[in-house]
C-alpha cells in the first residue's frame, strides 16, 4: 500500500510528497469456538498465531447451553476482534442424542456413539469459510482431535484435508485470486493429556470450558466426554477445576 504525505510551508506555497510503502499486513483467523476444552486450547493457540481472531460459536440445538456460555466468556477473555454466535437448529434434522434424540450414553458403546451429530463439522467449517472470505482471514481453526475422541468421522485428518480442498474450490477468493484459506488443526494428533498440557502452557482457563454432554451444574462424570477429560487431568496429575472438591 502506498501513502502520500503533503507538507506545506507557512504561506502554503511549498509542497512535499513522500511515498511510503507499508509492508505490514494484519493476519486474521477464524476459530470455531464451541466452549469445550479442545476448542479453547485451539483458540488460545490461534490467538498467539494471528493478529486478529474472529470467534464463531453455534447454537445448534444442543440440549444445554453450558458450552455456549463458556464460549462467550472465552471470546471475551481472548479479546476476539469479533465473536459471532449463530443459530443453526440441527435439532430439526435430529439424529443425535446431543440434540435431544434419545439418551446420552452413560457408558462406552460400540462404534460411533449416538452423540454423533451428522455432518456437524462439515456444516460448521462451511460457515467458517464463508466468514473467513468476508473478513479476509487466511486461516480457519478447528479443535478436532483424532486420538482421544469418540470416533466421529468428521474429526479425522482425511476429512479435514478433503473439506479444505472442496471449500477452497467453492470460494470466490480462491477461484479469482488464487489465495486459499487453510484449515488449522493444532491438536489433531495430540493425546488428551498433551492437549491439557498445551492448555496449561497457554494459560487456558479450564474452569471456563465445558466438556460434559449433559448440562447440569457440575459435569456428570459418566458420559464419554467427561471420561476422556477426567483421564487426561489424572494423567497430568492435576485437578480439573470443574470437579474440584467433588
Ligand atoms: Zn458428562
Amino acid at each position: 500500500m502506498e501513502n502520500t504525505i503533503r507538507c506545506k510551508d507557512a504561506r502554503g506555497k511549498t509542497s512535499l510528497s513522500i511515498e511510503i510503502e507499508r509492508k505490514y499486513e494484519v493476519s486474521k483467523g477464524v476459530v470455531l469456538l464451541s466452549g469445550g476444552l479442545d476448542s479453547a486450547v485451539t483458540a488460545y493457540q490461534a490467538n498467539g498465531e494471528v493478529d486478529k481472531l474472529y470467534a464463531l460459536t453455534f447454537r445448534y440445538g444442543q440440549v444445554h447451553s453450558k458450552e455456549v456460555e463458556c464460549a462467550l466468556q472465552l471470546g471475551l477473555i481472548l479479546g476476539a476482534e469479533r465473536h459471532k454466535v449463530l443459530d443453526l437448529p440441527l435439532d430439526m434434522i435430529g439424529g443425535s442424542s446431543l440434540v435431544g434424540v434419545g439418551d446420552i450414553p452413560k457408558e462406552p458403546t460400540q462404534g460411533i456413539p449416538s452423540t454423533w451429530v451428522p455432518q456437524r463439522n462439515a456444516i460448521f467449517l462451511s460457515v467458517a469459510f464463508a466468514w473467513a472470505e468476508v473478513v479476509g482471514a487466511d486461516k480457519v481453526y478447528i479443535g478436532v482431535n483424532s486420538v482421544d475422541y469418540s470416533g466421529y468421522p468428521d474429526c479425522r485428518p482425511e476429512f479435514i484435508g478433503a473439506v479444505e480442498k472442496a471449500l477452497n474450490l467453492a470460494s470466490k477468493r480462491f477461484v479469482e485470486g488464487g489465495t486459499g484459506i487453510s484449515i488449522e488443526t493444532p491438536i489433531i494428533h495430540l493425546s488428551k493429556k498433551k492437549i491439557v498440557e498445551l492448555g496449561l502452557k497457554l494459560k487456558v482457563p479450564f474452569e471456563r470450558t465445558w466438556s460434559c454432554y449433559a448440562g447440569g451444574d457440575r459435569p456428570c462424570r459418566v458420559c464419554d466426554s467427561c471420561r476422556i477429560r477426567a483421564r487426561a487431568f489424572e494423567e497430568c496429575s492435576i485437578e480439573d477445576p470443574l470437579v474440584k472438591g467433588g
